[in-house]
This record gives structure tokens, sequence and C-alpha cells, in this order.
């Protein structure tokens, strides 16, 4: 077994993991405990300058979120991650180690409504300013490009529409910009799309959605791809400087290949605190066990579903990329060949009313604002996350009063089918 190289499902419900070494436990335990005791003054006096990879304190590290972040790791082809609370706190963490106040980063039009307020907002009070690009059109990102750019962001399947990003396209405008590219996985999860083989340098996931995959606790991971060359000109200080605190280590020299993984950490998380609760750790970990065969369910289901709708003469479009007549199925073949996913959008002839009206006879569905469950889940986004934008603004978001976004489950797809089918009827 020395030399082979384990598959993909294999590392699903292995990587990262081995039985407890104290008790025999198989299954990774909950290590419900706040800090470690240390085995004397040097190995604490060790943990606290870096010189030596241990537990201190569970906002800093905890064993069964290691467990984690091997796992998510070894899956994303990436040197080393980070769990964190969420995705949104892994977002903040991945700008706050890479920007100053006054820096600019490049994101990409279509992404997660929320990533939109906290890139537009928030981070405004940082001084990080967002500069958007338009996904279909490349040469928008090369045009975007200042001296003050540091970073750029995009997703691999994105909200709402369930849109293919050119990730490769983008990664050359990254390198030619000497700025890292920063991919959200969070839709395709590394059992469809692998950025970091495509030429991303940061790997960032809502692990709320299709890692945890049931629906049942919020998480997020960084992963580091070892990619990137951050001792370049200083214009990484956080990485590149001596650190004061840490005797003027300099992260960069130290940790080599996964530096932005630990800045992240000891920096980042450090600092700003927003550590997983080991909990949470083990039960997304327990999703990423079955992930492969969740994923595959999920996208066969939702082509059916995608190719059902496509029919119906209520429907006005169908925005899946798994269909072969999708504006987006060739970049689907190349990056995520195995499925498009679960999510994706759809208009109804009927408008604002007609949306209103499906999300109301469902019975199936669940009418809520999220995505990556077991469960097929609905929404009108027009009334409900997009509600506070102008018309205008809907419609260029992929929020227009028509369009109904699905998170298509892992249930029976005749049942499925079925509730669609018994609810457009009553449109
Ligand atoms: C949900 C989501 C996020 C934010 O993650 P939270 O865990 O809710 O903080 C970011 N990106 C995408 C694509 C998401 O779906």
């Amino acid at each position: 077994m020395t030399d082979h190289v384990p598959g993909f499902s294999t590392l699903a419900i292995h990587a990262g993991a081995k039985p407890d070494p104290t008790t025999g436990a198989r299954v990774t335990p909950i290590y419900q405990t706040t800090s470690y005791v240390f085995e004397d003054v040097d190995h604490a006096a060790s943990l606290f300058g870096l010189q030596a990879f241990g537990n201190i304190y569970t906002r800093i590290n905890n064993p069964t979120q290691s467990v984690l972040e091997e796992r998510v790791a070894a899956l994303e082809g990436g040197t080393a991650a980070l769990a964190v609370a969420s995705g949104h706190a892994a977002q903040l963490l991945v700008f706050h180690t890479l920007l100053k106040p006054g820096d600019e980063f490049i994101a990409s039009t279509k992404l997660y409504g929320g990533s939109i307020n906290q890139f537009n907002n928030s981070f405004k009070n940082f001084g990080w300013n967002v500069v958007w690009a338009d996904p279909s059109d490349i040469g928008a990102f090369e045009r975007a490009v200042t001296p003050r750019t540091k970073a750029i962001f995009i997703e691999s399947i994105a909200n709402p529409g369930g849109l293919v990003t050119d990730i490769a396209g983008i990664a050359q405008v990254a390198r030619r910009a000497g700025v890292p590219l920063i991919v959200d996985n969070t839709l395709a999860s590394p059992y469809l799309c692998r950025p970091i083989e495509h030429g991303a340098d940061i790997v960032v996931h809502s692990a709320t959605k299709f890692l945890g995959g049931h629906g049942n606790s919020v998480g997020g991971v960084i992963v580091d791809g070892g990619t990137f060359d951050w001792s370049r000109e200083g214009r990484y200080p956080m990485l590149s400087a001596p650190r004061p605190e840490y005797n003027g280590v300099v992260l960069a020299d130290t940790f080599g290949n996964f530096a932005f993984a630990i800045a992240c950490r000891v920096l980042g998380l450090r600092d700003l605190g927003p550590a997983i609760s080991p909990f949470n750790a083990f039960l997304i970990l327990t999703g990423i066990e079955t992930l492969p065969l969740r994923m595959q369910r999920h996208s066969e289901n939702a082509l059916a579903v995608a190719r059902y709708l496509a029919g119906h003469d209520k429907v006005s479009w169908v925005s899946y990329a798994g269909l072969e007549t999708d504006a987006n199925h060739q970049l689907q073949q190349r990056y995520a060949p195995k499925g498009a996913g679960a999510v994706f959008t759809f208009g109804l002839k009927g408008g604002y009313d007609a949306g209103i009206g499906l999300v109301k006879h469902v019975e199936l569905f669940s009418h809520l604002a999220n995505v990556g469950d077991t469960r097929s889940l609905i929404i009108h986004p027009a009334s409900t996350t997009h509600r506070q934008l102008t018309d205008d603004q809907k419609t260029t978001a992929g929020a227009g009063p028509d369009v109904v976004r699905l998170s298509v489950g892992i249930e029976d797809v005749a049942d499925i089918i079925a509730d669609l089918e018994q609810a457009l009827a009553k449109i």
C-alpha cells in the first residue's frame, strides 16, 4: 500500500483520522475542551513561540478541528487548511491576511449574496476595497488590475444561477498581476471541482453547505494551495515581514508552502477569534464521509429536475450548466465533468406572483435560505434574500421577479418532480 495513492472516496473517510491513541475510539472524538496541559515549561514556551506544533487553546486549534482540516486539505489537493466558525469567517480571515487599509481586490459579480454584502459593506470598514468584474468577460478582470490589487476572488460554480467560472482563464490574469486567486468552492465541493488543479492559490468553503451536507452546522474552511510566493516585493507583509509577537519569525520563510494557512491561524484566528466549535467540526467531518455519494446523487437529481422544468409550459427558462443546451455546459464539462451540482435557477412565465405561489404550494421542498442540505430546498429570491434591491439590481444579480432557486436534495427524484408538478399545477 505504501506507494499507492488513495482515491477521493477513501480520503473522504480516512484522511487525517486514526483510532484515538488513548481509548481506541474508531470515530474521531469530539474533543470538547478549551485548553491542553503542557508537558513542561519548555514545551509551553516552544508552542507559544511557534517552534513546535501542538494544542494551546481551542480558539487557535483543537484535535477534532485538526482532523477536519487535514481531510479538506487532502480532498482539495492543498498543503494545509484552517477550519473556522463559518464561510464568512473564512473569507474574513483570508482577506485580513492579504490586505492592508487602502488595498483592493477584484471579485466576480456572480457570487453568493452574503459575500456581495460582506465585500460591499463590512469590508469597507477595514479599508478593503472591492472592484467588481463580470466572470463571463476575462478581460474585465484584466482591466480591473491596479498597483493596489492584492487578490482575485471568484466562485467555481456560482450562486445563484449555477454558472461555471473559467478558473484557469482568471488564474492567468492573477499570475500576470502577481496576486493570488481565491476560489469559493462551496457549491461544487472538491468532489465536483478541484480549483487548485486549475490554478487557484487559495480555496474557501462554507462547510455549512455540501461538506457538512445535512443542514445541521455552520462552519467554514480555508485551504492553502501552497502555490503562491509570498515574499515577492514585500506585498504581503503579514507573511513576508518579521512578526514582533513571535520573536521576529517570518512566516513565509519558516513555514514555506503552508505559510498562508499558518498566518490565517496564528494571526487572524488568534486575534479576530471566529473558532469552530468541536461539535460542529465533528458533524461536518461525519458529513464529509458521504460527500462523494451525496454530490453524485445531488447532481443526478438536479439534472433530472432541470430537464423536467425545461419541458414544462409554465417555465420560461432554466439555467443549469448540466443541460447540454446551457450556455455554461462547455465550462461545466471542463471544470466539473462529474456533475453540475444541486443548485440552479429557473424562470416562471407568471412572474413574481407565480414565484410566490410556487413556494407556497410545495410540500416536500422546504422554503428557506440555505443550500446543500440532503433535503430539497426552494426560495424565491425577489421576495426574500434580494427583496431590498431595486428591480434593476435584482435582475443584474440574477434575482428578477420570475426567478426561483432550487437546491435539489437526495430524496427519490420521482418524489421531487411530483412535488413540483402538483405545485406548478396550482399557480
Ligand atoms: C453560504 C455561503 C457562504 C457563506 O457561508 P456561511 O457558512 O453561511 O458563513 C459563502 N459562499 C457561498 C457560495 C455560500 O453558499
